[in-house]
Parts: C-alpha cells; structure tokens; sequence
C-alpha cells in the first residue's frame, strides 16, 4: 500500500479548534491505548471506564478489536502486514476522535511497539496513555472466554497472539494493570486516577 504524503490533499482547518471542543466538553481530547493479550481484560475494562465516565458527564468512547474488524477493518486478517495496517486505522481514527475531544478507549491486542509507538507519535505529547493490560497465559488459558486459546493450542488458528504469534510487552507504559491480581473495578479505578491525575478531566 502506498503510504507516502497524497500530492496536492491540503489538511482544512477548522473554524472550531480542539481547544474549543475540550472547553465544551470539560475534558482534554486523548487517546487511551489498551494493549495486551487476548483475555486480559482490555474491553471488560475499556466499557467500564467508558461507563463510568459517562456517569460523571464525561464524553469517551470505546474502539473495540472485534467490532472494527467487522467494518472498518473486515478486509484484514492476522499476518504481521495486516496486524501492522488494521493499528495504523485505527491509530488515525483514534487520532480524529481524540481531536474531536473525545477520550478514545481502544482495546486492541496491538502486539508491536513499533506499531504502538507510531500511534504515540500521531499525537502531543501526553496524548497518547498507554495501559498494559498484563495477565500470564497460564490464566487466560483458564479464562479464554471464546475459546480460542483451546483452539490455538490445538493448531486450529493461525497466528494467535501469546500461542503462535508474538506479543511485544511496553517498555514504558503510562499505567499497568494486573488483571490476575486486582478485581475490574480496581483497574478502572486506577484509569480513572490517572485521567484525575493529569489534567484530562477538566
Ligand atoms: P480482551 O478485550 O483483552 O480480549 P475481554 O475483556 O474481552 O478481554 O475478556 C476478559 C475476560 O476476563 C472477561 O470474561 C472478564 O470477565 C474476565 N476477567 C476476569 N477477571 C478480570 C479482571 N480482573 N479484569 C478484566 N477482566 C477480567
């Protein structure tokens, strides 16, 4: 796929600026980057905090793995290329969402720093809050709500991140959270604190 800059496509700025939207909204516009291995808790944690948001009259919104696969994304599949594309989408539609003063909540395997970290650098510093959401397999084996570590042990998916495919762990992350060892409210609770913490709740 050709990725470099489109001739003659010139960015349009808005009359209305991210600061404005941010003031309308009382929350700073910002990307909030779940990764980990299938099971560990991303999208129980990511509604959650969504959830718990919306009660304190705070907009955020969740992008979750599954769902773009099935529209935005349905064209791709699990090679390390396809990996790579199906995070830079969603690193940019994250990117419009945040600009729109939204808290994007993605909850993605997202397997490759160098992915991870290209998404980092779409936005300002600050903007972009890395979780790792951390569970060792021996319990997502247990867990495995679809099945699919069963399956991938049998040899009956390709490419199955923490099985058969590998799973980059962050260096830096901004937060991690134990999923073995604290309960969903915890973890949410620690998301919560850090948005408090850093000025994105206004
Ligand atoms: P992912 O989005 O990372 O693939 P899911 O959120 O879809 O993971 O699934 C995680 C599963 O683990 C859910 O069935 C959830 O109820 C369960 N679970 C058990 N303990 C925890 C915990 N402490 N945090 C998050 N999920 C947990």
């Amino acid at each position: 796929m050709d990725q470099s800059k489109p001739k003659n496509v010139f960015w349009h700025e808005g009359k209305v600026k991210k600061e404005d939207r941010e003031r309308l909204l009382g929350q700073k516009g910002v990307i909030v980057w779940f990764t980990g291995l299938s099971a560990s808790g991303k999208s129980t944690i990511a509604c959650e905090v969504e959830r718990r948001l919306f009660e304190k009259g705070k907009l955020a919104y969740v992008l979750d793995g599954d769902n773009i696969r099935h529209g935005l994304n349905k064209d791709l599949g699990f090679s390390p290329e396809d990996r790579e594309e199906n995070i830079r989408r969603i690193g940019e539609v994250a990117k419009l969402f945040s600009d729109a003063g939204l808290i994007a909540l993605t909850a993605f395997i997202s397997p490759y720093k160098k992915d991870r970290d290209k998404v980092r650098n779409l936005v300002k510093k600050g903007e972009f809050i890395e979780v790792y959401v951390k569970c060792p397999i021996s319990v997502l084996k247990q867990r495995d709500p679809k099945g699919m570590y069963e399956k991938a042990l049998r040899g009956e998916v390709k490419d199955f991140t923490g099985i058969s495919a590998p799973y980059e762990e962050p260096d830096n992350p901004e937060l991690i959270l134990e999923t073995d060892k604290e309960s969903v409210e915890q973890s949410v609770n620690k998301v919560l604190a850090y948005l408090e913490n850093h000025g994105i709740l206004i």
